[in-house]
């Protein structure tokens, strides 16, 4: 599944909205924390951008789910728009959107979760000392990019929908202290 370059190419996927009112039940900020190398790369004007973000928000009213924030990375090393082209800290596994969203929502990011379906968002909020969820079929091949660095997701869930149950069971605050050991049972080892 490739990045849509299109209004019309643009899905939010089954379960999505339903996921982020499961959050904004628990009282959690939901925040989303992007690479959008798209505009630097020269496949779609900067418009686009608010246009797939109003098509999510649009998407998530129907259970009365809302985003609190967003933040993207433009940048690429390799951009053909000269102002993007640069190796910055934001774009993930770079931790500068996570910092800034932390200091902007006053959010302790070792009380936060990171969910993602790839492994520059694992790698992320791994270093920005959050707990990290793989959203996704875990795979041999994942093993073998994050084991030399010294990483792993707390969590592997299937969908967003599962992620949000998982992060349900954990996030309880009266009983938080007792959750959380059983946190990595859920990490299934491939290898
Ligand atoms: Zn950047």
């Amino acid at each position: 599944m490739d990045s849509p370059f299109t209004a019309a190419q643009f899905r939010v996927l089954p379960g999505v909205p339903k996921a982020i009112r499961m959050f904004n039940d628990l009282g959690l900020p939901v925040i989303i924390v992007s690479n959008q190398p798209g505009i630097a790369k020269g496949h779609f004007e900067a418009t686009l951008l608010p246009e797939f973000e109003r098509l999510l928000n649009a998407a998530s009213q129907s259970p009365g789910a809302h985003i609190d924030a967003t933040y993207y990375c433009l940048h690429h090393p390799d951009a053909v728009v000269a102002n993007l082209r640069k190796r910055c800290t934001c774009r993930k596994p770079g931790i500068g959107t996570l910092m800034r969203a932390a200091r902007d929502l006053k959010l302790a990011l070792s009380d936060s979760y990171m969910v993602g379906d790839g492994l520059t968002d694992i790698e992320a909020g791994s270093r920005a000392g959050c707990r990290t969820i793989f959203v996704g079929r875990w795979k041999c091949e994942h093993c073998q990019f994050i084991r030399p660095r010294g990483l792993r997701p707390t969590f592997v869930a299937k969908n967003l929908i599962e992620a949000a149950r998982l992060i349900q069971q954990d996030f309880q605050p009266n009983t938080r202290a007792i959750s959380r050991p059983s946190l990595e049972h859920a990490f299934q080892s491939c290898c």
